[in-house]
């Protein structure tokens, strides 16, 4: 019993903090088979993309809680249109992470529905559903395994070849190739430790080796060099050109160009609308891009301290 009750416990403590933080979700999944609060429909179908591009992804007003006693997203609805941006901004606290694992099923809503492509996210299978997901958390967790291991995850079964090309377009094979064992590095917390920006960048190569319908950025809070976040900018910009995305922003800069910004505040949206429309609205978005602009250039993400995380 004893020995039974402390791996489960050990594996339950450390599913919680991964499902937290988003990140490597898959391979927990596999090593527990489960989740077992959330559960497949008997006969569940996949979920059916069309062969033309990106889904439209649709919450419809949701209401959730992680805990019955305390409300964490209120009536909460939108569009993200088939290959489009959506970007989120807002205090910290407000709801924006929980959207994006709402949209992967960490977590089943107390109320309304989220669709993708006019399909109800419970109705599909879990695999199907997030293999459609691809995700650049805000903290990616590394394996401790080499880094072609760590990339090539995006997609059990990739090539080198593969591996190289996805690292080369997230600009982190110089870095890899600089290393004395190259891509048989091994990495995470016994092996290399990498920095934030290299992270992300990793996080980014399997993202692009998954090569996912829908796309979630999680935008880091802490500082990158500008150079990184230019790199990582870029980068994210080409993810992103025509697959349905959300993105969740510390930087206001980085977002001007979205289809829609999101602006939330104790789990409801507050304002909606296009960079250009949020400014002539004079209210919430305008006075954080205000702030934004009066400290470093609004290239710091210390520009939001203490307005968002
Ligand atoms: P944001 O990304 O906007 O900073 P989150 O979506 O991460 O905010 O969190 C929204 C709210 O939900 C916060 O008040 C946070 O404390 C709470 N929360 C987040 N994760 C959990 C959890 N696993 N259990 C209970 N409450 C949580
Ligand atoms: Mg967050």
């Amino acid at each position: 019993m004893i020995q039974l009750y402390i791996p489960l416990n050990f594996l339950g403590v450390l599913y919680r903090e991964i499902k937290q933080s988003l990140a490597d979700m898959e391979k927990l999944f596999s090593l527990l088979d489960q989740s077992k609060e959330i559960a497949d429909k008997e006969h569940a179908p996949s979920l059916l993309l069309s062969a033309h591009g990106s889904p439209e992804v649709r919450f419809q007003h949701v209401n959730f809680s992680y805990e019955a006693k305390r409300q964490i997203l209120f009536d909460v609805d939108f569009t993200i249109a088939a290959g489009s941006t959506t970007a989120v901004v807002g205090h910290s606290g407000s709801g924006k992470s929980t959207l994006s694992r709402l949209l992967f099923r960490f977590y089943d809503i107390q109320a309304g529905a989220i669709l993708i492509d006019g399909q109800n996210i419970l109705d599909v299978t879990q695999q199907s559903l997030r293999q459609a997901i691809g995700i650049v958390p805000q903290d990616t967790v590394l394996f401790n395994d080499t880094i072609a291991y760590n990339i090539a995850y995006g997609k059990p079964g990739a090539s080198e070849e593969e591996v190289i090309a996805v690292a080369k377009a997230a600009y982190i094979h110089d870095f890899i190739v600089s290393l004395p064992d190259g891509y048989q590095t091994m990495v995470g917390e016994r092996g290399l430790k990498l920095s934030g920006g290299e992270k992300q960048r990793v996080a980014i190569a399997r993202t692009l080796l998954k090569n996912p319908v829908i796309m979630i950025f999680d935008e880091a809070t802490s500082a990158l060099d500008s150079k990184s976040e230019q790199m990582i900018q870029t980068q994210l910009k080409q993810i992103a050109k025509s697959r349905t995305s959300l993105v969740i922003a510390h930087r206001l800069s980085t977002i001007v160009d979205a289809q829609q910004i999101l602006v939330m505040d104790k789990g409801t949206i507050i304002e909606r609308g296009t960079h250009h429309q949020l400014m002539a609205l004079a209210g919430a978005y305008a006075q954080m891009w205000e702030r934004q602009q009066h400290s470093n250039s609004g290239t710091s993400p210390d520009a939001f301290d203490g307005i968002q995380t």
